[in-house]
């Protein structure tokens, strides 16, 4: 289990995320869904040990940063390397022996082409991969529906529900209500670095209308686009 208690975090004089308690079982989906901006890029890379934070969050099985799996919002790759080199020093990273990397490459992507020549949503789909691939007991995953075709949304969806059934621990965050709807079970909704609301799946419409807020036609009214 991944708790986090009292998690706070300031830039500067800005309080992006103030006092988060959650905590993440496996065999769960969580989904973490938030406006721009409301703090979701900054709790992921807490938990994920690559920004600094007060509070605490505990792993109830060691060193998270070993068997835990990071995709960032936007994954890119600079340096000549190809898809299928990425992957091949990924897995020698973690130590593990070779392997077919054709046969697990399930976004077909151009394995042989250098990374860096991939688009936004490939570079992207190429990453997770690599996490796939690490054999990770958790999974943190910002925004891995963003800027990725609907096929490639039905693979991740379909891995997602692979991995609840491995008991693995998954988190993954959205700007976008409906994108978490079909896989998640738990939302947490999170504005302006407070967790306003954590629901289970009977409870996800009444996030989404929280979410989509009052007051908006009348705003539109207000623009007067006559
Ligand atoms: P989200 O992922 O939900 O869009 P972020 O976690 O990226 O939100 O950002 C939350 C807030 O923290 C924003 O107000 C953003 O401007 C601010 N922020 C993020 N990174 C930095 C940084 N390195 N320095 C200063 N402010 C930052």
């Amino acid at each position: 289990m991944i708790s986090i208690k009292s998690l706070s975090k300031n830039y500067n004089d800005n309080e992006v995320l103030k006092d988060i308690n959650l905590s993440f079982n496996p065999g769960e989906i969580h989904g973490i869904v938030g406006e721009n901006g409301a703090g979701k890029t900054t709790l992921f890379k807490a938990i994920a040990g690559i920004e600094s934070f007060e509070g605490v969050i505990g792993y109830s099985k060691g060193n998270l940063k070993n068997v835990m799996g990071f995709l960032q919002t936007d994954p890119y790759f600079l340096s000549k390397i190809t898809g299928k080199e990425y992957l091949r020093l990924l897995c020698k990273a973690r130590s593990q022996k070779e392997i077919a990397i054709s046969e697990k490459n399930i976004f077909d992507l151009p394995l042989d082409q250098y990374a860096e020549t991939y688009s936004t949503g490939m570079q992207k789909k190429l990453a997770l991969t690599g996490i796939l691939m690490q054999k990770n007991d958790v999974y943190i995953l910002d925004e891995p529906f963003n800027g990725v075709d609907i096929h490639s949304n039905t693979i991740i969806n379909q891995i997602l529900l692979k991995l609840k059934e491995l008991n693995k621990i998954i988190i993954l965050s959205s700007h976008i209500f409906s994108t978490l709807y079909d896989t998640c079970d738990y939302l947490h909704y999170l504005k302006n670095g407070s967790i306003l609301r954590s629901a289970d799946k009977s409870e996800f419409q009444t996030i989404e209308k929280e979410m989509q807020g009052a007051g908006i036609q009348y705003k539109i009214d207000k623009l007067n686009l006559k």
